[in-house]
């Protein structure tokens, strides 16, 4: 069982570790949140395992990683300088500001917020009557557009700058190095050009903790094809992120597809679903993926000026510009839904209850535990070898602990989902028959709850033969 309650997981994650609240000595900054020593090995792996399936070991994906600050005229090409806003209502009693369509998806689903025109926004929350989440009155004002980008000033006289923004998503980066990587890379279609990077988005209502931030990080991939076949390709894609969550451990039973109405579409897109889980709080978008036809290369051939166009390798005559079909995944979301998912809690063979983190073994942020029995001399030089050796052969991460009951040790591994604890006792240096042989090792299976004596000299084979 995944968590019940938000609360369960954000208690977690600050006290082992994982993520705390940003800024905190200073009182905060609203809903910014700062990744720990194991939130941030935890969000590595995803991004590593990410990175290893959709680009790595596909011959038809390349990445890149471009900069976050780009040249304006890119954000009007895109359309987000004259469209990226999001319905801004003000509560007329306590003058809170709330995302319009938000608050009606909540009352009504998500299509009957999608497709409602700004100036419909205010009529149906009154018709509805839906009341301010902070007074509770219900008297809006009209909704407006603001717009959700961060603008800042690039120069060092100040006044004399130019705008600049900071990017509300990777996507453009990509298009704008669209025919640099035609250039350099020679990929023949279809192919994608993939990108892990920080995007950020003056969200009017950011919250339930790193589902929606102002600042966060996607991984985005733009696979161009040709206009013939596309909706192949878009199933594909659809399936292969879908079994890409299976794979590290989300039940699919809380994972749905989203169609979007034909009305709730972006300007630019035909066809646009998203992959929703179950969150503790309700179904929230984890994943999109859009048609974006051939909007974005023709935008940016007409602002900038260059052919974007694809040249047909078998057929020269054959000039134009691909399609695009996005895969965009928030990263914090994913993470997020990786520590929800993997929250357990459960009644041990002797009542104890203990929260274990189910983590599937490539995300866990430590893979091995090295635990000394006791802190006397032969056990710590002997667990401090075994530490070093496994460091220095494999690519685990390992950690060593040495405070507190060996039954408190094991707890704080559990809760941090370390799949592995190495047990070295006195046994183990040759001291204790009854405790195991000389040269061997206790290994704990962190779901099985397994005990297994293994020589030493055997160990990294025991630990490999543990993985699925
Ligand atoms: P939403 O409807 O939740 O605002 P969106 O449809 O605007 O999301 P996209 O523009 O499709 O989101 O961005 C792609 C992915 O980036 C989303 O599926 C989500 O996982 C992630 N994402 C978007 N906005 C945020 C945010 N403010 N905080 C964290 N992740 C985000």
């Amino acid at each position: 069982m995944p968590a019940t309650s938000l609360d369960q997981v954000v208690s977690l994650c600050k006290r082992r570790g994982f993520v705390f609240p940003g800024s905190e000595i200073y009182g905060g900054l609203a809903n910014t949140w700062d990744y720990g020593p194991l939130g941030v090995e935890l969000k590595n792996k995803v991004k590593q395992e990410w990175w290893n399936h959709f680009i790595r070991s596909r011959a038809d994906m390349v990445g890149q990683d471009a900069a976050i600050l780009m040249n304006p005229r890119v954000w009007e090409a895109s359309g987000h300088v004259s469209s990226f806003s999001d319905p801004l209502v003000d509560c007329k009693k306590c003058k809170a500001r709330f995302r319009g369509d938000k608050l009606i998806e909540e009352k009504l689903g998500a299509a009957g917020a999608g497709v409602l025109k700004i100036d419909q926004v205010q009529p149906m929350l009154a018709a509805k009557k839906i009341p301010c989440p902070n007074c509770g009155s219900c008297d809006w004002s009209p909704a407006k557009h603001f717009n959700l980008m961060f603008k800042t000033q690039q120069g060092v006289v100040e006044g004399e700058g130019a705008d600049i923004y900071m990017r509300p998503e990777t996507a453009q980066g990509i298009f704008v190095n669209f025919k640099n990587v035609l250039n350099t890379m020679r990929p023949r279609l279809p192919f994608g050009i993939g990108q892990i990077g920080k995007a950020f988005r003056n969200e009017i209502t950011p919250g339930n903790f790193t589902f929606r931030t102002r600042e966060f990080e996607q991984m985005e991939i733009e696979y161009f094809v040709e206009p013939k076949g596309k909706n192949a390709i878009f199933n594909e894609w659809k399936e292969s992120v879908w079994d890409w969550y299976r794979s590290l451990g989300i039940a699919d039973t809380r994972l749905r597809i989203r169609e979007h109405e034909k009305d709730e579409l972006s300007h630019y897109s035909s066809r646009t679903i998203d992959i929703e889980y179950e969150f503790p709080w309700g179904w929230g978008e984890l994943f999109g993926l859009a048609d974006r036809g051939d909007y974005d290369l023709s935008q940016h051939q007409k602002f900038s000026g260059e052919d974007l166009s694809y040249t047909d390798p078998d057929d020269a005559t054959r000039k134009f510009l691909p399609h695009v079909i996005e895969p965009s995944f928030g990263c914090d979301r994913t993470v997020l839904t990786f520590l929800i998912e993997a929250y357990t809690e459960e009644e041990l063979p002797n009542g104890d209850v203990r929260t274990v983190m189910k983590f599937d073994r490539r995300l866990a942020p430590v893979d091995v535990a090295i635990l000394p029995l006791s802190k006397k001399e032969p056990l710590l030089q002997k667990a401090e070898e075994i530490r070093k050796s496994l460091v220095d052969q494999t690519n685990l991460s390992v950690d060593f602990d040495v405070t507190g009951s060996i039954g408190k040790r094991y707890r704080r591994q559990d809760e941090i989902g370390t799949p592995l604890c190495i047990t070295v006792d006195f046994g183990t240096v040759g001291e204790d028959d009854a405790q195991g042989a000389k040269d061997t090792v206790t290994i704990r299976d962190r779901d099985t709850l397994k005990q297994e004596r293994v020589a030493i000299g055997k160990l990294r084979e025991a630990i490999a033969s543990t993985w699925k």
